[in-house]
């Protein structure tokens, strides 16, 4: 089993984002306040340039907060997170098994433990057979794959995603997000999923949260009332699935209205 430990409770208060340049101050988040429970999808959604992606990077700890907090407690253990990009990032020198160890190998995680770690990832996403490919040799979804291995190896806490599907073919989106959800549903890890997409929050996550236009605020933060494990195919084809997504269209239109209004100034 690649991943004994549950997600992290993830709690943040008051958070804002200000970028300072010679063109002046964008304010990317104002004051968004959040809690997620261990264990959750979330997933947000909101239009470009609404900070989404700050709000994932201050979440990683490759970028500093302007004020606010975020407090993220796994039990008995400190918190680490991995992300999952669009682009896979893995290295092309390097065969799917060796990306995958790369992150125990940087924290000095002995072979005798990293390789079964790592045949236990590959077995999650499917990946066995591929694991002395190259990333040349390798679909997109496949890529996608690794990465995702890559993710879970480390025995993240949380597990940050900003948009890791967006580059994929339909058919592959579905087979990916459908896998996501089931290693999640195996492993119970918190993972906080940006996407453009309303179809993709209400079919993955367990709650949708809707932002506003820049500066990033939290407008609305819906109940996904669909229980798993779900036929992603089924679901999207229900009727209740079409009412809400229409429900969050009208309450994010606005926002991809006004981003856009802005973006023409
Ligand atoms: P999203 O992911 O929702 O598209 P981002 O988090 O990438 O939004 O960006 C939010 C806002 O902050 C945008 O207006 C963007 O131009 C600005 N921004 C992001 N990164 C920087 C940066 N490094 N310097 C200045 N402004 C930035």
């Amino acid at each position: 089993m690649v991943a004994q430990r549950r997600g992290a409770a993830i709690e943040i208060s008051g958070l804002r984002k200000d970028y300072v340049s010679g063109q002046g101050t964008v304010t990317a988040l104002d004051n968004v306040d959040l809690k997620i429970a261990p264990g959750e999808f979330l997933c947000i959604v909101g239009p470009s340039g609404c900070g989404k992606s700050t709000l994932l990077r201050i979440l990683a700890g490759l970028d500093k907060q302007t004020g606010g907090t975020i407090r993220a407690d796994a039990e008995g253990w400190a918190v680490q997170n991995a992300m999952v990009f669009q682009e896979s990032g893995l290295f092309p020198w390097m065969s799917v098994a060796d990306n995958v160890r790369f992150g125990l190998d940087t924290r000095g995680v002995p072979r005798s433990e990293a390789d079964p770690r790592v045949e236990a990832a590959l077995r999650l996403v499917g990946l066995t057979r591929f694991r002395n490919h190259y990333p040349h040799q390798l679909s997109g979804g496949m890529r996608q794959r690794s990465a995702i291995a890559r993710a879970f190896v480390t025995d993240p806490a949380m597990l940050l995603m900003d948009e890791p599907f967006a580059a994929l073919d339909a058919q592959n989106r579905v087979i990916l997000q459908a896998e996501l959800v089931r290693i999640w549903g195996q492993t119970g890890k918190t993972v906080v999923y940006i996407t453009h997409s309303i179809e993709e929050a209400l079919l993955l996550g367990d709650r949708t949260v809707i932002m506003t236009a820049q500066p990033g605020r939290i407008k609305r933060i819906v109940d996904v009332p669909f229980p798993h494990p779900r036929d992603l195919i089924q679901l999207s084809a229900s009727a209740e699935f079409g009412r809400l997504k229409l429900d969050i269209w009208r309450v994010l239109e606005d926002e991809v209205n006004r981003a856009r209004a802005e973006m023409e100034l």
